[in-house]
């Protein structure tokens, strides 16, 4: 199984490339973040909890992620190729736990690090922050997100640094560009 962590700041472009390597490997695809915002749109109890963190830019608990993480992986398909993890572990506590249970199911992953200039996250999240409707694409919240990023989901990518499967790639270049950096790694990592 080729299970994939890709890890980034907000706007580094991990929704598109996780899209990419999904359709190019045949992964099954996991954005913490749309499973999230689609219990917003729900309109539960819950996603009213979740609306107001994510619109002010904070992280929802390490549990509650867990609990996606656990139903996710506890219906893949039978004859599924493997994952990508899209926007989570953000917290060492959220990698740790991965790690359990990716071991509890003989299983482990790789994590690739986007890493794109700080200047050029809040330009992109700006200009999606137009189209997106977004509660959290606006200034404030764009730079408070990097701050968290940088505070809580940074000490994940030194996590996998010293657990020996990590990958960083240049995310200031085209989609294109990227996406072919990607394919590169995963070809290495897997040969
Ligand atoms: P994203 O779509 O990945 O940019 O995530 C949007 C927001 O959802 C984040 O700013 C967090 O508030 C929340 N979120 C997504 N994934 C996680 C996660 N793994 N842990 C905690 N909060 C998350």
């Amino acid at each position: 199984m080729l299970n994939i962590i890709l890890c980034g700041a907000p706007g580094s472009g991990k929704g598109t490339q996780s899209a990419f390597l999904a359709e190019q490997y045949g992964l099954a695809h996991l954005s913490t973040g749309d499973v999230l915002r689609a219990e917003i749109k729900s309109g539960s109890e819950l996603g009213k909890k979740i609306e107001s963190l994510i619109s002010a830019g904070n992280l929802v608990s390490d549990d509650l992620i867990f609990g996606v993480i656990e139903r996710f992986i506890a219906q893949l398909p039978k004859d599924c190729k493997g994952m990508i993890f899209d926007g989570y572990p953000r917290t060492v506590a959220q990698a740790e736990s991965l790690t359990e249970l990716l071991k509890k199911n003989q299983m482990d992953a790789i994590m690739i690090d986007l890493m794109v200039d700080e200047q050029l996250l809040t330009d992109r999240l700006l200009e999606r922050g137009k189209i997106s409707g977004r509660a959290d694409d606006n200034i404030d919240t764009i730079r408070h997100r990097i701050a968290v990023y940088h505070e809580q989901t940074e000490p994940v990518a030194k996590y996998y640094l010293h657990k020996g499967n990590y990958f960083a790639v240049n995310g200031n270049h085209t989609v294109e560009e990227v996406s072919l950096q990607l394919k590169r790694i995963v070809e290495l990592a897997t040969r």
